[in-house]
């Protein structure tokens, strides 16, 4: 059970309450932008091979927000995502 104190909440429910989330390869969201960070532990996403960042996550429907599997299993009751295989 995760705690509402957790380090890694701060008002995330504003913008990924109840969103709809899909598990994918990491695709930037913009050409310029070459990284994401996950939305609540901020571990990184990339496209490249880099030691320590992830290559997939789940994502929301425009690629916005990115959430790892670790938070995304911590967090999916709280914020009741649905999930889009
Ligand atoms: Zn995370």
């Amino acid at each position: 059970m995760i705690d509402k104190n957790d380090w890694r909440l701060q008002g995330q429910e504003k913008y990924l309450k109840s969103v709809s989330l899909t598990f994918k390869s990491y695709s930037k969201y913009r050409e310029e932008w070459d990284h994401d960070h996950c939305s609540f532990c901020n571990t990184k996403f990339m496209e490249q091979n880099h030691h320590g960042t992830l290559h997939e996550g789940y994502a929301t429907d425009d690629n916005y927000h990115w959430v790892c599997t670790k938070c995304f299993n911590d967090f999916k009751d709280m914020f009741e995502w649905k999930v889009d295989f």
